[in-house]
């Protein structure tokens, strides 16, 4: 009896694996579902870029270089870990989250995005000088 039992419980779970859908994609050959939320990789506005180092001083992982002298500026993808901190610490608002992962690199490659700095600093308005009379 308590054999019989067994079989049936068994037979329920294979019958189910058959009629159920999986519960996992079959990655990549059908692309990862994304969120709103979803972490994919740091993207950089070199138009709005001051060099202002904070991110590179702040970021856990030393992922980020800024090289103020030739105005460029430089994240290692292996390095990053995607906290999302530089964004917030940017107060030049240049740095944004984008959903999608970033591209495969190969060791050599090192994962390592170079941008040169295109901020031009917005010249002051020149004082009005007094009327002379
Ligand atoms: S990305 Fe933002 S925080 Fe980083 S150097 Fe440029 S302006 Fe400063
Ligand atoms: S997301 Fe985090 S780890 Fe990646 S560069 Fe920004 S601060 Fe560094």
């Amino acid at each position: 009896m308590y054999g019989a039992v067994i079989v049936m419980k068994m037979l329920k779970t294979i019958i189910k694996q058959f009629t159920h859908k999986p519960v996992t994609t079959k990655f990549p050959a059908e692309p990862a579902k994304k969120f709103e939320a979803t972490r994919g990789h740091i993207v950089f506005d070199p138009s709005k870029c001051t060099s202002c180092t904070i991110c590179m001083k702040r970021c856990p992982s030393q992922a980020i270089t800024v090289d103020r002298a030739n105005k460029i500026w430089t994240i290692d993808r292996f390095k990053c870990v995607i906290c999302g901190g530089c964004i917030e610490m940017c107060k030049f608002k240049c740095l944004s989250m984008e959903n999608t992962y970033s591209a495969a690199a190969t060791p050599a490659e090192r994962g390592i995005d170079e941008y040169v700095i295109t901020y031009v600093k917005p010249e002051r308005p020149k004082k009005e000088e007094p009327k002379s009379e």
